[in-house]
């Protein structure tokens, strides 16, 4: 784990002092995501189909300082959409450090040499990257010839002026795992701090549904990219730093049975606050304590709903792995002594056939929010004005 010391010792102090005060469910990064407009397309992206007027649309720094106020996690990271693509990032990224929140800013880096010198480096900031494999993977995953190119570009560029860049990769059930291993090992040799890497998760939304990994495939997949990860040091190559806990990542391997922890990564957007995380969005609170206190946690979690059985992302498991890491401290002194195991029988995994069947209510937000919109600017909704047309 390459997470800078100092960032491990205030996320232990923070995660001590919530106990103390016993609280049972903390938040420990904020997913603040002030857009959803992006300059790329990805396939397996469940962000960038919003209609032109939801895309449009930006929360304010006030609305941003307001929600990591609120919220109170000692990590925020800033995904989207594209950030960089909203006007007042730098100001949002400088006013969170100054509140001493380690920020990480998600980025595809496609225009991030433009916009390099709104940020200066700290031990409270860094890149992260999107970047899923080398130029074929990456490129094919982002729909667009010569993505890669400008990413390692920046990526170099950003590293040469003193910050610290990590990558987050996602991988779906297309990826070759010796091709991965490749990349991993290139992103090493550049001067890479750390790679945050997790399976897609299958966003109702993306335009591409066949990609998407089961969790079988999942844990065969990382296990043999750990395989692949243990011969490549054998060879003399640098090891593979990851963002992720050494549990999360023996959890990908199929050697631990974890149900996620939703509320440990809570996500905040335009809609409000996403209930139940990040990666669905069944309904939205108007505060964190209302999304803290008035959601039905019960209701969610694999085995427990058709749209998280396959989930092993690590924005619902992390904190369920850095949880453990606590109650259960000989657990990593044996992972950090052996390494992650790849061979012999998995764990059994949860059992699905209680789950309650998908809600697919994804569009009601929009919805409201478009109505909220056209009420604001004083004009009617498109699909009124039609029916008015026809009639
Ligand atoms: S870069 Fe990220 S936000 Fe933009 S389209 Fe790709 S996955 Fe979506
Ligand atoms: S399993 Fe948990 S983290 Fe994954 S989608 Fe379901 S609620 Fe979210």
């Amino acid at each position: 784990m390459s997470v800078p010391l100092r960032q491990q010792f205030d996320v232990a102090l923070y995660i001590i002092k919530q106990r103390l005060k016993g609280n049972k469910r903390f938040p420990l990064v904020l997913m603040l995501e002030p857009l959803f407009r992006c300059n790329l397309a990805c396939q397996g992206c469940g962000k960038v189909d919003y209609p032109a007027e939801i895309l449009n649309q930006r929360m304010s720094v006030q609305e941003c300082l307001d929600a990591v106020d609120e919220c109170g996690a000692p990590i925020v990271s800033i995904p989207g959409g594209e950030p960089l693509l909203h006007h007042e990032i730098g100001e949002i990224v400088t006013r969170l450090i100054e509140k001493k929140k380690y920020v990480t800013l998600c980025t595809n880096a496609q225009i991030l040499e433009k916009k390099i010198h709104l940020f200066s480096p700290s031990p409270y900031f860094n890149f992260s990257v999107h970047l899923d494999g080398l130029k074929e993977e990456h490129d094919r995953a982002v729909c667009l010839d010569g993505a890669y190119e400008r990413a390692e570009a920046a990526i170099k560029t950003a590293l040469a002026k003193g910050f610290r860049v990590t990558i987050n990769c996602t991988l779906f059930n297309n990826a070759v795992p010796e091709r991965t291993a490749a990349f991993f090992d290139h992103m090493m040799a550049i001067g890479l701090e750390d790679i945050t890497v997790s399976p897609g998760y299958a966003y109702e939304r993306a335009a591409n549904q066949d990609h998407f990994l089961t969790r079988e495939a999942t844990k065969k997949m990382f296990r043999e990219l750990f395989r692949l990860g243990k011969k490549s040091m054998q060879a003399g190559r640098p090891k593979w730093r990851f963002s992720q806990s050494p549990l999360f990542m023996d959890f990908l391997a199929g050697n631990q049975t974890y149900t996620c922890t939703p509320w440990g990564i809570p996500a905040r957007n335009i809609f409000g606050w996403q209930r139940p995380c990040y990666l669905i969005g069944e309904s939205y609170a108007k505060s964190f304590r209302e999304l803290m206190d008035n959601t039905d946690w019960d209701q969610y979690g694999t085995g427990r709903y058709e749209k998280c059985a396959n989930c092993m992302v690590h924005c619902g498991y992390e904190p369920t792995a850095a949880d453990d890491a606590f109650a259960h401290p000989l657990k990593l002194l044996k992972l950090a002594l052996f390494g992650v195991r790849t061979e012999g029988p998995m764990v059994p995994d949860i059992d699905l056939s209680g789950q309650r069947p998908a809600d697919y209510a994804f569009s009601r937000h929009v919805e409201t929010t478009l109505e909220k919109i056209h009420a604001e600017k004083g004009c009617a909704d498109p699909a009124e004005t039609e029916i008015v047309g026809k009639a």
